[in-house]
Formats: C-alpha cells, sequence, structure tokens
C-alpha cells in the first residue's frame, strides 16, 4: 500500500470541502513534493468559494483543488533538484516557499520576460483531480512541485507564520509596486487592507514613500495597516462614498492625489475611484480584480487628461518571490508579519475556515495538515 495525504476538494460554490486520500506522488526529476506546513486562505480562493468568478470557464475541472498561498517543507526531491532557485542547496526537511504557477519559458511572451502572461502558465493546476499528481493545491498534506518552478530556501529565523503570505499577496504587492516604478518621496494611497493591502503599506514604506494612506471599512484591518506603517488611514464608515474618499486623498497630497494608488480590493466599483485619487502622472495598479465577467463604469477620458498609466499584474516574477522573502528576513523584527494570519485551522477544519472569513472579519485564515 503506497504513502497516502488528504485533499480538501472543492466541489462547487458554497459546498463543503470534504477530505479525500490520494497516492503520495513520487517527483519527476526536476520536481518536488513539498509537505505543507501553512496554506492561507486568500483572496482569490473566497472568490472562487463564493462564486464571485467562473473556475470552470476558466478552464478548472471541478470537483478540483483550491490553495496556492503558503509554505511547507521538502518531502522529496526529484532527481537533479539539488539547489533553490537562487542557487542555495536544497534538502529534503528544508522549509520552503516556492511559485504556484508555472511560466513555460518556451513562448513568445516569457522570451519577452513577460513570464507574468505566459498563457500556460497555470495548466498544471487545472487538471482532473484523479489525475496524477494529485497535489496541485495547497488545501491538501502535499504540493506537488512541476519541475523548473520557482523554489526558495526559508531562512531558520523566519517562523511558518512570517512567511505563509510571501508566496501570493506580499510577491504580489513587491512586484506591482516596482512595476509601477514607485520612487522616493512618492505618495502611495492602498484601496484595501486585507492580506495584501498591509504588505503593500509595509513594501511601500521600504521604497521611500512620502506618504502611504490606506482605505477600508473594517477598523482591525485598518489598525494592523497602522502597525505595517500607514502614514494616514481612510476610515470608510467616516467616508461612505467615493466621492468624499477621493476628496480625502486629494486632501492628504496637497490636492494632487497619490502617485500611485494600488487597487487591492478585489470590486470592480473600486476601479474608477482609484482612478479618480490617483494624481496627474500618477501610476494605478490592478492586482484584486481577478473576477471573469464583473465590469466597472468608468469615464476614460479621465486617465487621458491625467495621463495615468493603468498597470495589471496577474502574477509576480520569480525575482519578486525572491525579494519577498528577503523583505521578510530583513523586516521580521519591526513589522508584525505574523499578525497576518489572524486565525489558524487544522485542515479538516476548512470549512469553519472559509465561513468565518466569508464574515470579512479576520485578515486571513490559514490551515495547518494535521498529518
Ligand atoms: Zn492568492
Ligand atoms: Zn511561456
Amino acid at each position: 500500500m503506497s504513502e497516502t495525504g488528504a485533499i480538501a476538494v472543492f466541489n462547487g460554490i458554497r459546498e463543503p470541502f470534504d477530505l479525500r486520500e490520494f497516492p503520495v506522488p513520487d517527483p519527476e526529476p526536476g520536481a518536488a513534493v513539498i509537505r505543507m506546513r501553512l496554506a492561507n486562505v486568500c483572496g482569490s480562493d473566497m472568490h472562487y468559494w463564493r462564486g464571485d468568478t467562473d473556475l470552470v470557464a476558466r478552464g478548472f475541472n471541478l470537483p478540483g483543488t483550491l490553495g496556492h498561498e503558503g509554505t511547507g517543507e521538502i518531502a522529496k526531491l526529484g532527481a537533479g533538484l539539488t539547489v533553490d532557485t537562487a542557487g542555495k542547496p536544497l534538502r529534503e526537511g528544508d522549509r520552503v516557499v516556492f511559485g504556484f504557477f508555472h511560466p513555460c519559458m518556451r513562448c513568445a511572451n516569457c522570451l519577452k520576460g513577460h513570464t507574468y502572461a505566459c498563457p500556460t502558465r497555470q495548466t498544471n493546476r487545472m487538471t482532473l483531480l484523479d489525475e496524477w499528481p494529485y497535489f496541485r493545491g495547497t488545501f491538501a498534506d502535499y504540493y506537488y512541485l512541476f519541475p523548473n518552478h520557482s523554489i526558495f530556501r526559508v531562512p531558520d529565523h523566519l517562523s511558518d507564520h512570517h512567511i505563509s503570505g510571501v508566496n501570493c499577496a506580499l510577491s504580489q504587492v513587491v512586484s506591482g509596486l516596482d512595476r509601477a516604478g514607485q520612487t522616493n518621496n512618492e505618495t502611495v494611497a492602498i484601496q484595501g487592507a486585507g492580506g495584501l493591502g498591509v504588505y503593500a503599506t509595509a513594501v511601500a514604506q521600504a521604497r521611500g514613500a512620502a506618504c502611504v494612506i490606506v482605505i477600508d471599512g473594517v477598523p482591525e484591518r485598518l489598525e494592523l495597516a497602522k502597525a505595517f506603517g500607514a502614514d494616514e488611514t481612510v476610515d470608510m464608515r467616516e467616508f461612505p462614498t467615493p466621492e468624499a474618499r477621493v476628496a480625502r486623498v486629494q486632501e492628504l497630497t496637497g490636492g494632487l492625489g497619490a502617485d500611485v494608488t494600488m487597487e487591492l480590493v478585489g470590486h470592480p466599483a473600486v476601479f474608477p475611484e482609484g482612478v479618480a485619487m490617483t494624481a496627474p502622472g500618477g501610476r494605478y495598479v490592478e492586482i484584486g480584480n481577478v473576477c471573469v465577467g464583473h465590469t466597472a463604469s468608468f469615464d476614460p477620458s479621465t486617465i487621458v487628461f491625467k495621463s495615468i498609466t493603468v498597470l495589471g499584474v496577474a502574477h509576480y516574477r520569480w525575482r519578486d518571490l525572491k525579494q519577498a522573502l528577503d523583505f521578510v528576513s530583513d523586516n521580521v523584527d519591526k513589522l508584525p508579519f505574523d499578525r497576518v494570519v489572524s486565525h489558524t485551522y487544522p485542515l479538516h477544519e476548512i470549512n469553519e475556515a472559509f465561513e468565518r472569513q466569508d464574515e470579512l472579519h479576520v485578515t486571513r485564515s490559514a490551515l495547518a495538515p494535521t498529518t
């Protein structure tokens, strides 16, 4: 009898996950089997579970696996995989973070360096549940890392709770602010103080922001944004309309608006508001809106006359993942990284974790496999 591990199987919108056992695969050359230690419930997992976007229309199969943000340790190394993506030795038992999507490095987009736009970067995650190697989502005991993925060894002084948000939320905002070219003394407005928002606050400050303004309506989230370095917070209960929030951001930025605005809410209605609070010549970075088919109505002339650059960031680059890990490593004594995950559940309580996060009172839940 071969060794098995559990996968929390996603059966459909708001349906309970159920734990099923699958054989733990032997890695092909260059691949790795990772034993999960902590898997965060990312905002996009919530969108899929709520049915905000049609996963099947995007090419995924149901029943299937969910989860992509998290950390684990090497259970089995495939032949030839001896070093991580930074060239550091890699051994079984090492704790790691890893890229959950897989640019092919063999297409016109990858050749241009646009690995974040490789059309096949997620196809490994879209296969049928019963198909080898089974473990393609992090809500499971194991995760199968296909050959030539990005993978980085985690320094020993970082706990799982420090780094479980590195391979999605933190890397996304590291990439977004870098691609937006945020420079010293620029103002940054952040729409949404979930995991992405609080990380973006810290990264923007580290890049030398003159002022970081964070907008949200949940007091606990705004308080956490302050702990991550927000200079100003805009509480949506105090500023209930888009016009009031735009006016407040302008007031806080000398009448100009923010040089860089980050959309980290994931609702199309915030798009025109974000454009409106961006300064002339500024950049609007769109990361949160991942739900296909939802539209926003806005006046394109606002982009033209203010000469605003709108930048979409679907996925990060490998170097962003390394920078994100280094950022936590360098700042772990100064910033409360272990507070981004507010609730931790054993994997078999995944349904409770989703229901609780749906109530929006938690920044992020995480699941810890028990085997
Ligand atoms: Zn994510
Ligand atoms: Zn490619």
